[in-house]
């Protein structure tokens, strides 16, 4: 399996490569070079497969000779295994044809372990192949901090450093990363805004002269493509619980920076049958106006109560972008040059493909905070703020209400209690047991100014041996 950039102009990768690979050198992201697909016959044949037996069948194109099947089934084995329900991605149902799919029982209760659980484990085994090192960089709001953190914790040949704002995160998500003290973990605080961590992030990719010689550094958000490839998986996993492929069914997806929903735009061209992917957003609806008004424009930055969804603009957009103009790496450069400075205009053909493929909902904070309620008192069910988005869009947005429309719960609702709260149901959600006595944990983590030098000069006094 070859992959390709977005806008057309950097080198062909293979995985192994493109695993390490942050953003193209054109300013693209990667993607696959032509899509695996598969048969109703060949997807009906996985029904009644675990987790990381289907999430083998689902990823052993992408990775190729690469890795040896029995490493690969084994690593996928011990990915999955340390979630905290045996089924990994349980289905709750909600209503008639209604249904949640829990992707929260990682160790840090967010959809992204899904992914980085994994790739924590393939950059283990492709670089002890390769007998080098690497760091990692990544900014974060909350989760992706954590889950980077927990997915490399164990990596002998990966040094983390995760940037947070300080003061700006919750004391939970705070203390899921800097409670966890191995060597190679490094936690800095900013004094400045998640902007200005990820501002720091994205110029030390540019200039990684600080770093002594042959280190690297690598992305560990959603441009990497191994997270949208580990993603692609339970959506397979879910539709084959509900009779795919003899029956359709519907996503409703919490959506931020397109990754998760992008990956299921993968499994409907991969041939899983999909008829509906609905994109929830909260106030920040870059992508809800994408939909309706076939514009897409940068827009101010909204705090709502579910933090891991504010975004002014969607970087996996890029991704979907590449296939709208047919795969032409030059209109899609053309295109992310006009949004430097102003909207994009998607002409009549390409709004009515977008809107073929999404439907979209936009909810804010109050009606989130109704729905908590709402589903809370028909049912005793408890939603996060997220996937609460995901509940509402899909029962606005649904066209088949005799298919299953299922929505992706991307976060335990333990990680935000002050919106539960504001839901007013009195109840407070209960800490999953593995994560009880965080409160009480030894932190460790260092506060340095908004300044790229500084937090250079950190990282290369820091690095273990
Ligand atoms: C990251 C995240 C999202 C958004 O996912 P994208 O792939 O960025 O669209 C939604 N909900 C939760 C809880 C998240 O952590």
């Amino acid at each position: 399996m070859k992959y390709i950039s977005t806008r057309g102009q950097a080198p062909e990768l293979n995985f192994e490569e493109v695993l390490l690979a942050g953003l193209a050198s054109d300013g693209g992201l990667y993607i696959p070079k032509t899509l695996p697909s598969f048969s109703p016959e060949q997807i009906a044949a996985w029904a009644g497969l675990s987790y990381h037996e289907l999430a083998y069948e689902v990823i052993v194109p992408f990775v190729g000779d690469c890795i040896p099947e029995n490493d690969l089934r084994e690593m996928l084995q011990e990915t999955y295994s340390v979630f905290s329900h045996s089924a990994v991605a349980p289905l709750v149902q909600l209503g008639h044809n209604e249904w949640v799919l829990e992707l929260f029982q990682g160790p840090t209760l967010a959809f992204k372990d899904f992914a980085l659980q994994l790739l924590g484990r393939l950059l283990d085994y492709v670089l002890k192949k390769q007998n080098r090192r690497v760091v990692i960089l990544g900014a974060t709001s909350g989760d992706t901090g954590s889950a980077a953190i927990e997915g490399c914790r164990h990596c002998d040949n990966v040094e983390v450093f995760i940037l947070h704002p300080h003061k700006r995160v919750s004391e939970f998500q705070r203390r899921q990363m800097t409670t966890v003290l191995e060597d190679n973990v490094h936690n800095i605080a900013i004094e400045g805004n998640f902007d200005d961590c990820q501002n720091i992030v994205k110029e030390s990719f540019l200039d990684q002269s600080f770093l002594p010689d042959g280190l690297q550094l690598v992305a560990v958000n959603s441009i990497n493509w191994a997270r949208i490839m580990a993603q692609i998986v339970y959506y397979f996993y879910s539709a084959l619980a509900l009779g795919s492929p003899q029956k359709s069914v519907a996503f409703s997806v919490p959506t931020g920076n397109f990754g998760d929903i992008f990956a299921g735009y993968l499994a409907q061209k991969m041939g899983l049958p999909i008829h509906q992917l609905v994109i929830g957003t909260n106030k920040n609806d870059v992508l809800h106006r994408v939909i309706t008004d076939a514009v897409y424009e940068k827009s101010e930055l909204h705090h709502t109560l579910s933090p891991s969804m504010d975004i002014s603009i969607s970087s996996n957009f890029e991704r979907l972008m590449f296939d709208l103009c047919n795969r032409d790496g030059e209109k899609v450069r053309d295109l992310m040059e006009v949004l430097n400075s102003s909207s994009i205009r998607f002409d009549k053909k390409q709004a009515l493909a977008v809107r073929a493929l999404f439907t979209s909902a936009s909810i804010d904070d109050d009606a989130t905070c109704d729905l908590i309620a709402d589903v809370f008192s028909t049912t005793e069910y408890l939603l996060d703020p997220h996937s609460a988005i995901g509940v509402g869009a899909g029962r606005i947005c649904n066209t088949h209400k005799d298919l299953p429309m299922v929505a992706l719960a991307t976060a335990h609702p333990a990680k935000f209690p002050d919106a539960i709260a504001k839901a007013g149901i009195g109840i407070i959600p209960e800490i999953p047991h593995h994560l009880e006595d965080l409160l009480e944990r030894e932190e460790r983590y260092t506060v340095l100014s908004n300044d790229r030098a500084v937090v250079n000069q950190f990282m290369a006094n820091n690095l273990s041996a």
